[in-house]
């Protein structure tokens, strides 16, 4: 065992302890993360993401250890000083709304009882169309080619797929990183060229492994647990679009999660998330003026409930990835975590 995992190990014990649980009690409830999940694994289907017996585990933590699973609005509300938050609240949210999202991740929450958000792309739930960056990696992990000269723009890049393993995945996502980018257009445009280069077809019709969470099945899943929220109509990154597009992915994905659902979620997720890269100020002045209650980004941290319901922050509320290692999980929801970050002058 080498002396990080060691180490984290030890950091996990130190919440089994009683004192310093009492001592960290009072910061660890103000400060609530929110994870963030994507894919997960279904064999059946050729999709790799979170293990399902993961993240079975982890709720199986949460409960065994007396954490508490709140929803996004229960949280909202929280900010808004009209709830109480209970004790060491958690919250999971899940982008992009892919079929095994529902059928497989969602299952698990409403065994637990747990709430869980829902982020769905308006034009792929109707299945109008397929989001461009998933189509770059579809198209990455089917050629044959294991080398491709990609230009975008004045950018030439070498995409190097010579391994089905973590490089391959890198080259995918400075491909995707570079359309980003673009405008959803462009993107697109370039996408073909990809796939023309790769001599990889892209259907019209959506593949088994990338299929959305229908709007019907949405409606047929939704619950007080199991809640669906708008993330854009085309997953466009709305930073590198016109005033027009970026109004329009936001309001009219809005729109169609109220069109279509009975328990809408008033609250948006940007697309890829990143702050000042993929949205600013122009998209959170949107959420706020669309009245919507917040917004989320992929930022790393917690949501501190004294700091974070001012419009500065609740339009850009934090999110931690979903880890896949059970120590790394502990610590993120446990005051360990946040002690790290005090030492390290985050908070
Ligand atoms: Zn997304």
């Amino acid at each position: 065992m080498n002396i990080k995992i060691l180490a984290k190990k030890s950091l996990v014990a130190l919440t089994e302890s009683r004192i310093l649980d009492k001592f960290f009690a009072a910061s660890r409830n103000r400060h609530v993360p929110i994870f963030m999940l994507h894919r997960f694994d279904d064999a059946g289907r050729e999709v790799q993401g979170h293990s399902i017996d993961f993240l079975r585990n982890a709720l199986t933590w949460i409960q065994e250890n007396n954490y508490n699973v709140i929803s996004l609005d229960h949280l909202i509300d929280a900010l808004d000083g009209v709830a109480e938050l209970p004790e060491r609240a958690v919250v999971f949210t899940v982008d992009d709304g892919f079929i095994e999202q529902v059928d497989l991740a969602a299952k698990v929450f409403e065994e637990f009882g747990f709430p869980v958000s829902i982020f769905l792309i308006s034009d792929f739930s109707s299945e109008k169309s397929w989001p461009w960056d998933y189509q770059v990696e579809y198209i990455l992990n089917r050629t044959l080619h294991e080398k491709i000269v990609f230009n975008v723009g004045e950018e030439t890049i070498t995409i190097a797929l010579t391994t089905h393993d973590n490089s391959r995945q890198e080259s995918i996502t400075a491909v995707q990183d570079l359309l980003k980018g673009l405008t959803t257009d462009q993107a697109i445009e370039y996408a073909k060229n990809l796939a023309h280069l790769a001599e990889v077809k892209v259907e019209e019709s959506i593949p088994a492994s990338y299929f959305p969470v229908t709007w019907a099945k949405a409606r047929a899943s939704e619950s007080d647990n199991v809640r669906f929220g708008p993330h854009s109509t085309q997953h466009a990154i709305l930073k590198r679009q016109s005033n027009e597009i970026s109004l329009q992915e936001i309001a009219d994905s809005k729109a169609a999660v109220e069109k279509e659902l009975t328990l809408p979620l008033n609250i948006f997720c940007y697309p890829t998330g990143r702050k000042n890269i993929d949205f600013g100020q122009r998209e959170m002045d949107t959420v706020k003026a669309l009245g919507m209650r917040a917004g989320l980004s992929v930022t790393p941290g917690y949501v501190d409930i004294h700091k974070h319901g001012s419009d500065e922050d609740r339009y850009c509320l934090p999110r931690f990835g979903f880890p896949s290692d059970m120590n790394d999980f502990i610590q993120l929801c446990s005051w360990v975590e946040l002690f790290k970050e005090k030492l390290r002058g985050n908070l």
